[in-house]
């Protein structure tokens, strides 16, 4: 088949990738300048995998096709010839001693699967966390790594006709128009254009959400934690080259400013609080993205002859894509 992609975030580079390992012809398009250039919402996550600990917002159909998506992450990342990108050790939830009952009633509303870890445990695991932290253990949760893994699926697929620094203008069944008025034909058209589907998905909107980086060196952090904490939702997701990624705010907004001062502030002493040994890191990049989301917070697959459209990924888009290709391949 040919296929017309419209958007190159994780869904586009995803299906691409697997489309054209699947022997269909596939062209993608994507206003980024190529493939290293940041803008897609896919760019700014933290790449937390968290089926389990997103139970608090999301549905239970997220969490199942959460898990499917970790089981397929791993062989994705191997296929790619970086098995590295994708971790799979679980994660953890922290909440300081007074905020335990908070904490209690969050995990109330989680499915079973956390593990309590006593003092000794969590020292075991995370000896730089603060030692009297409430702790529990979520096995099987992930994380990986988004830059390196939006780049090798983009690179990695030299068959696909990338349309870098291009638009699309207009998406219909078996036809895409460029911003040049050029019309693109196809068998199928897909739409992954996040945000950018606005103007046919109306109830789509953006939900901005920020996050810093860290450079620590020697503050060793070997999962991604979650702190429980009344207010705040903020988790610390180490990377390689001594970063810890700290995020995310959740604001209903689409301003796509700059991190303002009340969600660094809050952010970073919530993750002082837990890890100490930020105090003299150096924060080295903030930045701030949209979440394409639909009134439901459910991903949205939406099939016509000749047209598929798959949005609303919300926080959960690493979480979700490798299932929802899955689906996308069933169905082509
Ligand atoms: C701060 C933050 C933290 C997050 N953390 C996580 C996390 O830890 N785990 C997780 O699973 N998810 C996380 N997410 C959510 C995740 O990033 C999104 O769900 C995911 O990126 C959505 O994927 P997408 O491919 O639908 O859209 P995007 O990734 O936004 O990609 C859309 C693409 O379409 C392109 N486009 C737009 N308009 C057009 C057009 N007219 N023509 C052609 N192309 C167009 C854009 O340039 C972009 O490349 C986070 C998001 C944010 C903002």
């Amino acid at each position: 088949m040919q296929v017309v992609i419209a958007g190159a975030g994780v869904m586009g580079r995803l299906l691409a990738w697997q489309l054209a390992r699947a022997g269909h012809r596939v062209a993608v398009v994507d206003p980024a300048e190529g493939p290293a250039q940041p803008g897609a919402a896919a760019f700014t996550a933290a790449g937390m995998l968290s089926p389990l600990a997103e139970r608090e917002h999301a549905s239970a159909e997220v969490a199942a096709l959460g898990w499917r998506s970790l089981a397929l992450w791993p062989a994705i990342a191997q296929a790619l010839g970086q098995p590295a990108l994708v971790r799979t050790a679980g994660s953890l939830l922290l909440a300081h001693g007074p905020d335990l009952g908070a904490a209690q009633r969050v995990l109330s509303r989680l499915p079973a699967g956390p593990q309590p870890l006593d003092r000794a445990a969590l020292h075991a695991l995370e000896p730089a966390l603060v030692p009297d932290l409430k702790a529990w253990l979520l096995p099987g949760e992930g994380q990986l790594l988004p830059h390196e893994l939006l780049q090798a699926l983009a690179r990695q697929a030299p068959d696909v006709d990338w349309f870098w620094g291009r638009r699309a203008t207009c998406v219909r069944p078996r036809r895409l128009e460029l911003d040049d008025g050029q019309w693109l034909d196809a068998d199928l058209v897909i739409d992954t254009r996040g945000l950018g589907a606005q103007p046919d998905l109306a109830a789509l909107r953006g939900v901005r959400g920020e996050v810093l980086w860290l450079h620590a060196p020697g503050v060793a952090l070997h999962h991604p934690v979650r702190l429980l904490h009344p207010r705040h939702r903020v988790y610390l997701v180490p990377r390689p080259g001594d970063i810890i990624v700290v995020g995310a705010s959740e604001v209903e907004s689409e301003d796509r400013s700059p991190v303002s001062l009340r969600s660094a502030v809050e952010l970073l002493s919530a993750a002082h609080s837990v890890l100490p040994g930020l105090a003299e890191a150096r924060i080295v990049h903030m930045e701030t993205n949209l979440r394409p989301a639909l009134p439901d917070h459910q991903p949205h697959l939406a099939r016509e002859p000749g047209l598929l459209r798959i949005n609303g990924l919300f926080r959960h888009g690493w979480l979700l894509a490798p299932a929802l290709a899955e689906q996308v391949l069933d169905h082509v």
